[in-house]
């Protein structure tokens, strides 16, 4: 009996101890299996941190790079408004050249006139021989900007303003722009209305389109706007009216706005729409054609009609008092007729440049 007790109890505590050796590699797998586990947590949060560091860098990379860009194309944008304003300032365009070779080769010889054409010519030579403004005025600057959607104006305006700043700094402009009531000249050519600048959002356009055009203030005091009908004158709301008024208006002027000039004409409008289009009418050129066979004979007739009346250049007599008429409409109101006139001087500075992608000029449109 007593050997059995004894078997009995050494079986179990052998089976004690094996259960207790179990229990000890279960812990012990269990253990294991924990610092496993934690060795792979450690993996994938050292993988995260990687890979965010990775991603931060890049998207610092890449915010570093558009920065960079943007600076650029602001900087490319800022140059090619300078240059489009000195070059404005110092050439006419090449169709407004030839109107005035023509209208010197018709004056007869040896008259004021003649001499007043060549005056004029010589002075088209010299400022763009040595890069400076055809004339002492520079003008009101207008700008007209067509662009496809997205562009930022604001930015636009103040490269472009930044640019003026510069261009009358080193002489392309005068300094030229005054406060109205003071009289005060800041010497920047910046302020309210000036330069006057125009956007024109076109969702089909491509590229930015930029014209530039500097008006003097001898011719823009010259422009005029009427009234239809205008008893006075016997000028009634038809094309005939039209035509008399526009008539008036060049005779009034003689040699006033330093004629030969063009005329800009909008036929409508109200009296600030009229007078905003009559001038886009001057970033025509001078040999297109008007899609209305009506204007287009009246453009026509104005000029030939003017050219007869003996004011001619400068108002000395002669053949030429004006290089070309262009004529556009605008939808009026019934209550109103209104024809506006924007006259431009010999000193037709207008210029136009289609950007790149970079800001950078791509071509030269006049
Ligand atoms: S009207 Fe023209 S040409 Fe005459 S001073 Fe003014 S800008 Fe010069």
């Amino acid at each position: 009996m007593a050997v059995r007790k004894k078997k009995k109890v050494a079986k179990t505590s052998s089976t004690k101890k094996k259960v207790a050796k179990k229990k000890v590699a279960k812990k012990k797998v269990a253990k294991k299996k924990v610092a496993k586990k934690k060795v792979a947590k450690k993996k994938v949060a050292k993988k995260k941190v990687t890979k965010k560091a990775v991603k931060t860098s890049s998207a610092k990379k890449k915010k570093a790079k558009k920065v960079i860009k943007k600076a650029n194309s602001d900087k490319a944008l800022f140059d090619t408004m300078l240059e489009l304003t000195r070059v404005t300032s110092a050439e006419i365009p090449d169709d407004v050249q030839k109107v005035v070779l023509e209208a010197l080769a018709r004056e007869e010889k040896n008259t004021t006139a003649e001499y007043a054409m060549n005056i004029i010519q010589a002075n088209i030579v010299l400022a763009k021989k040595k890069s400076q403004p055809i004339c002492q005025d520079t003008g009101t600057i207008h700008i007209f900007v067509e662009h496809p959607v997205g562009l930022d104006q604001t930015k636009f305006r103040k490269i472009t303003e930044k640019a003026i700043v510069k261009a009358t700094q080193v002489g392309y402009l005068r300094q030229n722009s005054v406060d109205s009531l003071t009289g005060k000249n800041e010497g920047m050519n910046i302020g309210p209305g000036h330069p006057d600048l125009h956007f024109k959002e076109n969702p089909k356009r491509k590229s930015v389109k930029i014209s530039m055009m500097l008006k003097g203030g001898g011719c823009e005091n010259v422009g005029a706007q009427y009234s239809l009908p205008n008893t006075e004158l016997g000028a009634g709301r038809d094309l005939d009216g039209v035509r008399k008024v526009i008539l008036d208006a060049v005779q009034k002027a003689q040699g006033k706005g330093c004629g030969p000039g063009v005329l800009g004409i909008c036929i409508g409008g109200d009296r600030g729409s009229g007078y905003k289009y009559s001038k886009e009418q001057l970033l025509r050129m001078l040999d297109d054609t008007n899609p209305h066979p009506d204007l287009k004979k009246l453009e026509k007739d104005i000029v030939e009609t003017s050219n007869k009346l003996g004011i001619g250049p400068m108002g000395f007599g002669g053949k030429t008092t004006l290089l070309g008429c262009k004529i556009g409409v605008l939808n009026r109101l019934p209550a109103s007729f209104f024809v506006s006139i924007s006259y431009m001087c010999w000193a037709y500075r207008r210029k136009g440049i289609e950007l790149s992608n970079k800001m950078e000029i791509k071509n030269w449109i006049y």
